[in-house]
């Protein structure tokens, strides 16, 4: 798509806007700017222009969706504008005459690292496959003062630093002064009475205002622009402490402040510790309670203050997991106490209008609160949730013979908690997993008893990633190629990639093709330089595993296949497939286990790398500070794409879905969304290993599990790798891994990593083995690209808003 959206007539004509702001925006003329000033002007340009197109875009009446996340991992944005304006050849060429350089440019934009992973990187898909679907779906969500930590590498080890993102300023976002709301915590609740109408109000307690920044969201063809809301804490003047601060004690004054604007200033990490804490209570409160308060007041505005039975109708109110499951409760709040309805027709209004996706069947992600904590900051919204849970206990059918096991399961309130998943799935209308595995498995046994209860509620929605970012953005060398062959409707269309498959045979096409993974090779081998000093040989194959440090993913399980491979290199003269194995992602602060995991990548690197026996056919390279920008960067130059999850852990996966994308081949279990790529491209063009979910399960329920029969079975080999970890072959940079080793033989490896370690192994030989017939490679590399379109995040978008969201098309 050239141009068709017209924001820029012409070089010209872009050439004099970006001129014009450059002196409006900063007072002085584009030569005398430095690189982040022209990014700064340029966003700014882009960010005014997508404001205007969101007003004529707007239209009245329709239904409107708001996603609700307390993440959104967007990534540089103006790359992605320019594309989705279809104006980005136009700009790159006329910054060229002026002397620039759009890729310098976008590089000065900072990453927002709003979110730890997948889950956020979802969200930031979804509202960009919501304005190129046309739908007003607008983000709701947090804006953190700093984002999840900067990774930093030192002796090995990761080191924590903040991000200051915002420290130059945001192009795209706009304050909303008017548009503040105010958010109540603690207090007591005091009751109502009018001619038998009875409300509550929360008397006392704190005030906070929250300060909405709305970012604009461009949908490729701008048919619509969107917003992502995210909101920010600050004092509200009813609560500053003003007699503190006019009698000169500005330590309490300041001390006050501090404390509110703490809600909004860090963003917890998902994997460890941030269960119970008051803070994350709040923030999820005050996302939440903001959101529908303007959510209600935009409804208010549209269709009056009397039609509050139809709000289904016009809205939805879609929770990303359960950090937004105050939703339901909160709407019913103001519909009851502050619009005056019925309690009954408030619980029925929140039910249908508010939807869920569950994102895990770790049992220790599953969100409680104590009972006492809860209540004593939100107690108002607790007597709402104790009200609807003396109900659904009350109407609970007594039939069958394990209803009080199945009432026990499903209560929102149990043993001094409140459960969020419970709460979620009694206040939603729809319930969905997001891949066909895990959605089976939650019906089957995470939220078993609700599916028996209501099974018409729970349905699948497989993730999906947006194409244009993470192919057409992302890999410049393909998505050209792509275009030369197909025409350019696969950015609006992702199924027309499916026209691929006619160029299987096409000899000169395949080697384009295989010229475009060089390309993107040689790029991220540049990137590597710059950022670890290593270099890497761009005639390797490029293995890749980048993804949040977790034990489920097992990153633990590839590095063993690369000391084996390391091992058996030196003593039997094994000569592998050249490979540089790269490893990326953060592991949160607090999680030992993932730290150390990646401390061990480190000294395994250390140690191939400077062993001149092993160089120069295998590498291994850990590249800090995965976040989207550069994860741009990795998944096209990748050819072996490592998922590798204990069957039945991993949700969906998305990385799957952009390396399958970029061209790469799946090494993986059968897990996730990994089986619906394994259904599309067929068994011969990925290559799967390991224990499928049922088998893990029975192994597990059997008990017949132990680490140290695998290790005895295999002293060759497992059990060398095991010994490495503590018997100094790996202490050279910093030390032994003795907490490694013990979670696997004395904690008896949870995540059967010593049980898919063979298969695991044999299975990446046999893809190598398959390397050096280069033409079936890249044929098998392009299938995998040609059967991609299925896992665009716009069909994904579509299946929502049909079965869950119930927007006519
Ligand atoms: C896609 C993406 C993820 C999710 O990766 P998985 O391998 O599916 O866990 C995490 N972080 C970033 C930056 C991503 O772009």
């Amino acid at each position: 798509m050239q141009n068709k959206t017209g924001i820029f007539k012409d070089k010209q004509d872009f050439v004099e806007q970006y001129r014009d702001r450059c002196k409006t925006q900063l007072g002085k003329e584009f030569e005398d700017l430095n690189e982040h000033e022209r990014f700064f002007c340029l966003a700014k340009l882009i960010a005014d222009k997508a404001r205007q197109t969101g007003l004529k875009t707007h239209v009245k009446g329709e239904k409107r969706v708001y996603y609700f996340s307390l993440e959104f991992l967007l990534g540089p944005l103006l790359d992605n504008y320019l594309l989705n304006y279809g104006v980005r050849d136009l700009v790159d060429e006329a910054l060229k005459d002026m002397g620039d350089d759009l890729e310098t440019l976008c590089r000065q934009e900072a990453d927002p690292g709003l979110g730890n992973g997948g889950l956020g990187r979802l969200a930031a898909c979804f509202l960009d496959s919501m304005a190129h679907e046309g739908i007003a779906g607008n983000g709701n969500g947090m804006r953190y003062q700093y984002g999840l930590f900067r990774q930093e590498i030192v002796g090995g080890r990761q080191v924590e630093r903040t991000d200051d993102w915002l420290s130059h300023g945001y192009p795209w976002e706009s304050r909303k002064n008017e548009s503040a709301v105010i958010v109540q915590f603690g207090g007591q609740v005091v009751r109502h009475e009018d001619n038998g109408y009875f409300w509550f109000t929360q008397e006392g307690g704190e005030f906070v205002k929250a300060v909405p920044y709305d970012v604009p969201i461009v949908g490729y063809g701008a048919k619509k622009v969107n917003e992502l809301r995210l909101w920010k804490a600050e004092p509200s003047k009813d609560n500053f402490d003003l007699d503190a601060f006019n009698a000169g004690d500005y330590t309490k004054a300041f001390a006050f402040r501090a404390n509110v604007q703490a809600i909004s200033t860090i963003l917890y990490p998902n994997d460890a510790g941030e269960h119970g804490r008051l803070l994350r209570l709040k923030q999820e409160y005050l996302f939440v309670s903001a959101g529908l308060q303007s959510i209600l007041r935009t409804y208010e505005r549209e269709y009056g203050a009397d039609r509050w039975s139809e709000l289904a109708e016009h809205v939805s109110i879609h929770t990303n997991d359960t950090h937004p499951a105050m939703c339901g409760p909160e709407l019913m709040r103001i519909l009851v106490d502050e619009k005056r309805v019925d309690f009954d027709e408030a619980f029925r209004i929140a039910r249908a209008t508010c939807s869920y996706t569950n994102h895990t069947v770790m049992p220790e992600a599953l969100e409680k609160w104590p009972i006492s904590t809860f209540r004593n900051l939100l107690p108002r919204l607790y007597m709402i949730i104790e009200e609807i849970d003396r109900r659904y206990r009350d109407g609970f059918p007594r039939t069958g013979s394990n209803w009080s096991d199945a009432l026990k399961n499903t209560a929102i309130l149990w043993d001094g908690q409140v459960r969020m998943a419970n709460l979620s799935v009694i206040f939603s209308h729809s319930v969905n997993g997001v891949s066909a595995l895990h959605t089976k498995i939650i019906e089957d046994s995470v939220l078993h008893d609700f599916y028996k209860l209501t099974p018409e509620k729970f349905n699948n929605k497989t993730n999906g990633v947006s194409h244009r970012r993470f192919l057409g953005n992302a890999n410049r060398a393909l998505s050209g190629l792509i275009t030369q062959a197909i025409g350019d409707k696969w950015y609006d269309d992702a199924m027309e990639l499916e026209k691929l498959a006619a160029f299987e045979g096409d000899d000169g096409f395949l080697e384009d093709f295989a010229k475009a993974k060089q390309t993107e090779k040689e790029r991220l081998a540049r990137y590597v330089k710059e950022v670890t000093g290593e270099v890497i040989d761009t005639s390797t194959v490029f293995d890749t595993q980048v993804k949040r440090f977790h034990a489920y993913k097992r990153q633990l399980l590839n590095v063993f296949k690369v000391l084996d491979i390391y091992n058996r290199m030196i003593n039997e003269g094994f000569e592998p497939q050249p490979t540089t194995f790269v490893f990326s992602g953060k592991a949160a602060q607090s999680y030992t286990f993932a730290k150390e995991v990646i401390r061990l990548i480190n000294s395994v690197a250390d140690v191939i790398n400077n062993d001149p026996r092993v160089s120069d056919r295998i590498k291994v390279v850990f590249i800090p500070n995965f976040a989207v920008s550069n994860a741009q960067i990795i998944y096209p130059a990748t050819e072996v794409s490592e998922q590798i999850s204990t069957a039945g852990t991993e949700a969906s996966g998305t990385s799957n879905m952009k390396f399958m994308m970029n061209g790469a081949i799946t090494l993986g279990t059968y897990d996730g969304s990994n089986v619906e790529i394994c259904d599309l491209v067929g068994e011969e063009n990925i290559k799967i290993f390991g224990l499928r979910a049922n088998e893990v399960e029975a192994i597990k329920e059997g008990g017949r599990y132990f680490a140290w029969n695998e290790y005895n079975a295999d002293r060759a080999r497992l059990g060398r790798v095991v010994d490495m970890l503590v018997d100094g072959s790996l202490a050279h940079l910093s030390g032994n891994f003795e907490s490694v080793h013990d979670e696997l033989m004395v904690n008896n490896d949870q995540y059967l990593v010593l049980k898919d370690f063979h298969g695991y192994v044999q299975a990446w030989e046999e893809l190598m083995s398959g390397y050096d017939n280069r033409r079936l490679w890249n044929r098998m590399a392009l299938h995998n690209t040609a059967k991609a379109g299925y896992f665009s995040s716009d069909r994904t978008i579509r299946s929502y808003a049909e079965d869950i969201w119930h927007i006519g098309k």
